[in-house]
């Protein structure tokens, strides 16, 4: 199963290594533990300027030479960072993607067209509700996406009633093992997401660990779902079949109707 995981952002990458570790520490225990076989293929790019972006690919570039020097767990487990990425490397990667990873803080930094290119080539999408991913979710119907975590009110709401990422980290022990490996693990090299997620200033201004379970736990469903070829590949042709929506052509007569008010000539 491949999966291409949208890393224009902060929340979409940081969830996704979080759980890539915490697979990989459950295989490193236990290598015949049962889990479907997937490679997780990043695309992404950082603003020079961006530092805990570029500490998050550094990271999983990390995991990925990790995996490599455990060949039990590569059977299982594998992650490729692709460099440079651009649109003649996403012209390959898209239609090679059967599930595509878009999350966003809802109401923050919204998923918006990469998600288009992969539903019309079937990739299924796993994401939050936000964006782009809404209107795919209203086009194909609940059964045919993966939809989790918190929704823009809920953050609010979240923010509001004070949010504290510790609350997370300790109720839940995947999440903590995860990141107490981060800590000390990987030569040490990452503590400072550690801080970034649980100590400094706001910690954890995106939400990732509000957000995990709910994330773990719709990446399950997913790869259950994958096991099942025709309920699968029924679910990827509805999503192709729903992706005339996105057309350019749509999109300029509503410019045309609601904003330039113009009308055809013939
Ligand atoms: C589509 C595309 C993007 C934008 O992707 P989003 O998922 O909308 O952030 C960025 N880079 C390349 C090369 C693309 O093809």
């Amino acid at each position: 199963m491949f999966t291409r995981n949208a890393c224009t952002n902060i929340k979409g990458s940081y969830l996704n290594a979080l759980r890539i570790i915490s697979l990989f520490l459950e295989l490193k225990e236990n290598p015949g533990l049962d889990i479907f076989p997937h490679t997780y293929i990043f695309g992404a790019k950082a603003a020079p300027g961006y530092h805990m972006a570029k500490e998050i690919i550094k990271l999983i570039c990390h995991i990925s030479k990790e995996i490599e020097k455990n060949p039990r767990i590569k059977e299982k487990l594998n992650v490729v960072f692709l460099e440079d990425y651009c649109v003649t490397l996403a012209e390959s990667l898209m239609p090679a993607a059967e599930i595509s990873q878009q999350i966003s803080l809802a109401g923050k930094e919204a998923s918006g067209t990469g998600n288009m290119k992969f539903m019309i080539n079937g990739g299924i999408t796993l994401g939050t509700y936000d964006g782009a991913n809404i209107e795919i979710a209203e086009a194909v119907g609940n059964e045919n996406i993966f939809i989790f975590g918190l929704k823009s009110e809920e953050v609010e709401g979240l923010w509001k009633a004070g949010y504290n990422s510790s609350y997370y980290y300790i109720r839940n022990e995947k999440l903590k093992n995860t990141i107490d490996f981060l800590n000390t693990g990987f030569d040490g090299n990452f503590k400072e997401i550690v801080k970034y997620l649980l100590v400094q200033g706001v910690a954890d201004p995106y939400l990732c660990l509000a957000d995990f379970n709910s994330y773990d736990e719709a990446c399950l469903k997913a790869e259950n779902a994958y096991k099942d070829f025709y309920k699968w590949n029924k679910m990827s042709l509805i999503n192709i079949a729903n992706a005339g929506r996105f057309a350019a052509d749509r999109s300029i007569s509503e410019y045309a109707k609601y904003i330039w008010d113009l009308k055809p000539l013939n």
